[in-house]
């Protein structure tokens, strides 16, 4: 499995998740991403275009381009691939 990085403090974690726990503790982060505050999506959207050059180094669209709709599905053909091992 691919490793990521937490998007706060780049703590190693599952690639599902965007924040390490202590992270999501410390900044309350346990709750719908929409509902993060603007800095930690800034973080995220930084993190998911750094994942989407890693798994996919020629095809690079901005996240913050994304409306939610089209970022889930970018989510889910990211996620869904890794089903297939
Ligand atoms: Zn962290």
């Amino acid at each position: 499995m691919a490793h990521s990085q937490c998007c706060i403090c780049g703590n190693s974690i599952t690639e599902r998740f965007w924040v390490c726990e202590a992270c999501e503790r410390a900044y309350d982060l346990k709750r719908p991403f929409p509902e993060w505050p603007e800095w930690a999506r800034y973080l995220q959207r930084d993190e998911a275009t750094r994942r989407r050059r890693r798994d996919h180094e020629v095809q690079v669209i901005p996240v913050s381009l994304l409306d939610r709709a089209e970022r889930a599905q970018v989510d889910r053909l990211l996620y869904g691939e890794a089903e297939d091992d």
